[in-house]
This record gives structure tokens, C-alpha cells and sequence, in this order.
């Protein structure tokens, strides 16, 4: 596994801190962005990205916590396709239990790591019925207490689901946050960590999405659209006069 493959395993994996081999960006910052950079970053982004959601469909709090359970190492496009089928016919704890453990698997194969999810939705929907009324449970202990569940999927669904003003790094929020300055770091808590202290607090429910859109579509990793980004004033990266020029 190389270096940068490595650094994106320990990303995606929300249950590894730990960035040993990583750099802390493609291309680190040249220093961090300051307040007023800041706040203005996310009146920015606020006023280009009109809907700050998931990708993910989901239509309740449990289709919600399988969908990003599902979703590690995967994309939400292969989660919605799998998920559109899985939903419409077991979308209740005790309705996926009744599939068994092959009937989940048959809808679910198309997505990576299928086998090792298969097993844990199966653990966390006995879980779900066992020790929490069949309800998503609202606090970080107990979902991370559920098999599958890691700080990132916790922080989805605390967010998502529950309004909390928590951050879920991913390995777009992580970029995105070293490369423009925004909360540096070299591991993922580390950049979770600065990202709570850094956010202005009114953007700090709906900055996880702006991030992750912003990632995805605009500050992309290997080809970022500087030329066309409404936060170039604001970002840090010192190489984002270059990418500008090279009308991405
Ligand atoms: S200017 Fe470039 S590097 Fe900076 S946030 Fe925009 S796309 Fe990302």
C-alpha cells in the first residue's frame, strides 16, 4: 500500500485516529486562515451551497445509520443504488433481521466490503432491538457502542439525523481543512478537534456538509477548481494561484 493509500484508509476508517504515514495535505497550507477569513469562508459557502445535506437517501433516523454504515469506503451514489432496493422492502431493525444474513447481503453486494457490513447491520439491528427500543440511540457512547459504528458515523448521525453541532472528518473535510488553512492537522481528530474550535458558531450544525460538498465538487484532491472557487479570497493554499491559472 503506498503512502497516500494508506493516509486515505486511515481517513475513511472512522474508527483510526491515527495518520502515521500522511501528509497533512497533498500540498500543506502556507499558514492558517484567520478569523475574519474564516467567518467570511462560510458566509460564502453558505450562500453557494443552498442545501447543505447528505447524498445519502434516507427517509428515517435507522435508514440513515445503515445508509452511512454502509457507506465507508463507498460511494453514496453505490449506497442510494443498493439502498433504494434494500429500504423498500426491510427498513426497521426487526424487517432486516427477518432477511438473515444472506438476504441482506443479496442487496447490499454491489458495495465494498459487503461481507464485513452485512454482519455488523445485522449486530447493531439485534443491538437497535435488544437495548434501545428499536430506536437510534441519541448520545455518542451508545452508537459507538454498535457494531460498525465509529467516531465519523457517530458524528453523521449526530449531526444528520439529531441537529448536534458536532464534525464527521472525512477524507474531503480532512483535505479540505489542511489544504486552506482552515484546521490543520495529521490525524483526523486532530483536524476534528481544530475544526470545533475554528467553525463560527452559527455555521457549525451545517459546516460538515459545506465542507464535504465543497470537498467533493470544488476543492477536489487531485485537480482543485481554484479558478472557479467562491472562497478563493479566503483559502491559504499557497498553490492555489497556480491551479487558478490552469483554469481548473
Ligand atoms: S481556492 Fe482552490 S484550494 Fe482553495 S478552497 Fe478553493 S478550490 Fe480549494
Amino acid at each position: 500500500m503506498t503512502t497516500k493509500s494508506k493516509a486515505i484508509s486511515a481517513v475513511k476508517d472512522g474508527k483510526t485516529a491515527k495518520l502515521a504515514t500522511a501528509k497533512t495535505a497533498d500540498t500543506p497550507a502556507s499558514r492558517p486562515m484567520n478569523d475574519a477569513k474564516r467567518l467570511s469562508f462560510f458566509q460564502k459557502l453558505s450562500e453557494h451551497i443552498k442545501e447543505p445535506v447528505t447524498e445519502l437517501n434516507y427517509s428515517s433516523d435507522f435508514e440513515l445509520l445503515i445508509a452511512v454504515m454502509l457507506s465507508a469506503q463507498a460511494t453514496d451514489k453505490s449506497v442510494n443504488i443498493a439502498t433504494d432496493k434494500l429500504f423498500k422492502v426491510a427498513n426497521t431493525p426487526q424487517a432486516i433481521l427477518d432477511l438473515g444474513l444472506d438476504g441482506l447481503k443479496s442487496y447490499i453486494n454491489s458495495i465494498g466490503l459487503y461481507n464485513s457490513k452485512a454482519a455488523n447491520v445485522m449486530k447493531t439491528c439485534q443491538d437497535l432491538l435488544d437495548k434501545h427500543g428499536g430506536q437510534v440511540p441519541r448520545t455518542r457512547a451508545e452508537l459507538e457502542a454498535l457494531a460498525g459504528v465509529g467516531r465519523k458515523t457517530a458524528n453523521v448521525v449526530l449531526n444528520t439525523a439529531f441537529g448536534e453541532p458536532v464534525m464527521a472528518v472525512d477524507t474531503h473535510i480532512f483535505r479540505v481543512g489542511n489544504r486552506t488553512g482552515l484546521a490543520t492537522g495529521k490525524t483526523v481528530l486532530a483536524v476534528e478537534k481544530a475544526l470545533m474550535k475554528r467553525i463560527p458558531r452559527e455555521f457549525l450544525v451545517d459546516a460538515h456538509h459545506y465542507l464535504i460538498l465543497h470537498g467533493r465538487y470544488t476543492c477536489m484532491a487531485r485537480s482543485p477548481k481554484c479558478g472557479a472557487c467562491v472562497v478563493f479570497d479566503e483559502c491559504m493554499f499557497k498553490d492555489k494561484e497556480k491551479w487558478a491559472e490552469q483554469g481548473s
